[in-house]
């Protein structure tokens, strides 16, 4: 028995005057969606707690099995994973901005005129011998992902994840300054190393000479960068100790192929897979067909839903929806024609009306064999919450799942 999972980010969303009072679900024609849910039992799900607006992480780590009150110990151990970085227990990892410094010492720009990876891998060989001396045994390391993103490292004895972020996540302010978030030695340690490596790597940009070109060419020069998220591996089984399935992911964005490789999932790369609105869908659709030959467990997300209710467009959104039902036909039929499971979500709502992640609940749907089916037949928040699983948490999700898969032992006797 298997199961794929389909993730599409921020689908849940509120009444909008775009579609007269409509959700971008209930106005879009999503036939397969459809289908999936006359044929299967219907619910909705808070994803990590009622009334909790998730980020995408802390979502998916419920998504996957966890509790993330217990478990979730920073946004950028995910972040690092997901550009395939290996890290070490004890690691700090930031996300990191290049970004654009005023003479003032104020941010211009956040993304440094969204410099080009290129561009940023030269900047980054710069920054690869800077040594921390003023805290022993701290290494740093600074590796570039795409464009103006990368990943901050801080590695040795001693270091914690409490400590402030320096991306202030606006411009015309400065900079923050690395501060301790507590009274440990180890977060002092850590905010010490981390003034020490952007002292000196912000110096060395600021003389390199490709940031002198960009100022002669009247381009933004990429003289900062800017960490923030700072995290540290969680420690939690993976899903194949736990359930003893054999997990595979297809995901875009590194966020999501981070929290996935930190639950153990195979992250499987999808050319065309980049987690934009242009994503390949059919190819992505393709590798989840292909990768239930030998995994138990597919994790299939598609982000596009959440840029279109970020970007404040439930009209864009409904398109994606309708284009997302048509895509994973293939995959429904295989499921179906194999006898597996297929689950099909959000990882939280977010309103197209608001722009940000709110704290709704998000429909789900669960088709296979056995399965109680209801009479729910349209896919979308108010429908699916008259369907047989009620209302649900999202870590009660995978037990759910995996219980159909005949993996969960007996409590009790
Ligand atoms: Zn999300
Ligand atoms: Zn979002």
């Amino acid at each position: 028995m298997k199961v794929v999972l389909i993730v599409c980010d921020g689908l849940g969303d509120r009444p909008t005057r775009a579609l007269g009072g409509l959700t971008p679900l209930q106005a879009a024609e999503a036939e397969v969606l459809d289908k999936v849910a006359s044929k299967g039992v219907c619910g909705i799900m808070d994803v990590v707690a009622p009334g909790q607006p998730p980020g995408s992480d802390t979502a998916h780590l419920s998504l996957f099995g966890y509790d993330p009150w217990k478990v979730y110990s920073g946004r950028g151990a995910y972040e690092a994973l997901g550009v395939g970085l290996n890290l070490k227990p004890g690691d700090v990892a930031f996300r990191c901005n290049f970004a654009t410094l005023g003479g003032d010492g104020v941010i211009v720009d956040r993304r440094a005129g969204r410099i080009s990876s290129e561009e940023a891998k030269v900047l980054s060989e710069a920054l690869k011998d800077i040594r921390i001396e003023s805290v022993p045994g701290v290494e740093a390391m600074f590796v570039p992902s795409v464009e103006h993103r990368g990943v901050l490292i801080l590695r040795g004895e001693g270091l914690s994840r409490k400590v402030s972020d320096i991306d202030p996540h606006k411009t015309g302010v400065r900079p923050g300054v690395p501060r301790p978030l507590d009274d440990s030695r180890e977060a002092e340690r850590t905010a010490k190393a981390l003034s020490e490596f952007l002292e000196k790597a912000w110096k060395r940009l600021a003389e390199h000479p490709l940031n002198r070109k960009r100022v002669e060419e009247g381009r933004p020069p990429a003289n900062a960068i800017l960490p923030r998220g700072a995290g540290t591996l969680p420690n939690i089984p993976s899903v194949g100790e736990r359930w003893g399935v054999r997990a595979a992911a297809i995901a875009g964005g590194a966020l999501y192929k981070g929290v996935a490789r930190a639950a153990g999932f195979e992250v499987l790369n999808v050319r065309g897979a980049t987690g934009t609105v242009n994503t390949d869908l059919n190819a992505k659709v393709e590798a989840a067909i292909s990768a239930l030959k030998d995994h138990d467990l597919v994790f299939l997300h598609i982000k596009a839903t959440d840029t279109a209710s970020h970007d404040k467009k439930p009209e864009l959104k409904k398109t994606i929806i309708e284009r997302i039902s048509r895509a994973v036909s293939p995959l429904v039929e295989h499921v179906e024609s194999m006898g597996y499971y297929l689950a099909f979500t959000g990882d939280h709502t977010t309103p197209s009306e608001v722009g940000e992640h709110r704290g709704d609940p998000v429909p789900i749907m669960i088709m296979g064999p056995g399965v109680r089916s209801d009479d729910v037949d349209r896919f979308d928040e108010v429908s699916c919450a008259r369907g047989g699983l009620g209302r649900i948490r999202g870590m009660d999700l995978m037990r759910i799942l995996m219980d159909y898969l005949g993996r969960v032992p007996l409590f009790g006797e």
